[in-house]
């Protein structure tokens, strides 16, 4: 069975790593949002990529759902004492590692999607793991006021405080989807699209020339699960990006967000327990739709959130 998921970081690692559990003997993809790239004083940050890494190589730091466990900061501090650094963004010693490893052999020559392979090779995350892109596509945000900042800074540094007009993507329009990723969905028996955040995740994954109208045409069925829960996202600011977007933040106006194919890219929506009022609303507009408990507490308990999902779409394992 070939599963293909689009993926943010911690939400669709969470998720993914259900996933993996629940079907062992899988063939499944994970396209995972570059976005949030970044360079920092000189490395390549891919968050995301690094979440998924972590989580599925079973390093990860799992209170946090971001970096390395038993970490430490004696690079950063180091720094700081020169008055250097990143002051706003933490980057732990072994999770440097990660970046200056990638760093490397970016210089020499390699795209991202290679140098996740070989990175891959390390962690074992049991899955495919591609990059959206291989070119480097920064989500970039458009405050009220104008001004334009990289998604990480006003996401980490300002704690997405400011006012924001709108997402963009740089270079979107010469950006391709890296190799295989295309493949992935055209030859997936299902596609799944994780409860990551819907507009800077799932949402700048679509935005690659390509990648939305390959959702939309796969003969694979299309199921999500919702990341906003009783009118709140789980975990997270996603609840300001849907705003900046004029989208509500309900499991019901997401799914209405991301539509129903052939005009949308969904066949199916997975609500929690609390939303089946937005399950019903659903069904009566011709959706597979059912509600469940969904929080991700453990690996155990999201295998079956991923079982009702594939269930939805009548693959059940
Ligand atoms: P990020 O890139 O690290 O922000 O991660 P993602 O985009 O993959 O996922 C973030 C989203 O996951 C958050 O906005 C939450 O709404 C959602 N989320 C996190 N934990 C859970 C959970 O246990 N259940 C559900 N349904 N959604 C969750
Ligand atoms: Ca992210």
């Amino acid at each position: 069975m070939k599963v293909t998921v689009l993926s943010g970081g911690v939400g669709g690692a969470r998720f993914t790593r259900g996933l993996r559990a629940l079907l062992p003997d899988a063939d499944i993809t994970v396209v995972a949002n570059t976005g949030d790239d970044l360079w920092l004083h000189g490395v390549r940050v891919c968050p995301d990529l690094d979440t998924l890494l972590y989580t599925l190589g079973g390093a990860v730091h799992e209170d946090q759902g971001w970096g390395r466990r038993d970490e430490s900061r004696r690079v950063s501090d180091d720094l700081a004492a020169y008055g250097l650094g990143w002051d706003w963004f933490t980057l732990g010693d072994l999770d440097l590692a990660t970046h200056l490893a990638r760093t490397e052999l970016l210089r020499a020559g390699l795209p991202l999607s290679q140098v996740m392979a070989r990175l891959s090779e390390r962690w074992q995350p049991g899955v495919r793991l591609l990059p959206m892109t291989d070119d480097e596509v920064e989500t970039h945000v458009v405050l009220a006021d104008g001004r334009e900042l990289h998604f990480e800074e006003w996401w980490v540094r300002h704690r997405a405080t400011l006012p924001a007009a709108r997402f963009v993507q740089t270079d979107l329009a010469s950006a391709t989807p890296a190799p295989g990723v295309l493949d992935a969905l055209a030859g997936a028996d299902v596609v799944v699209l994780p409860p990551s955040n819907p507009v800077v995740s799932v949402g700048t994954i679509l935005a690659i020339p390509g990648i939305r109208d390959a959702v939309r045409a796969t003969a694979a069925p299309v199921v999500g699960i919702s990341p906003v829960i009783g009118g709140a996202p789980v975990r997270g600011m996603a609840d300001v990006c849907l705003t900046a977007i004029g989208v509500e933040t309900s499991a019901l106006a997401v799914a209405r967000h991301y539509g129903h194919r052939p005009d949308g890219i969904l066949d199916a929506w997975l609500v929690d327990e609390r939303d089946a009022d937005a399950a019903d609303a659903l069904r009566a507009d011709g959706w597979a739709a059912h509600a469940v408990p969904t929080l991700m507490t453990d690996v155990p308990t999201t295998a079956r959130i991923a079982a009702e999902a594939l269930a939805l779409v009548g693959r059940v394992p």
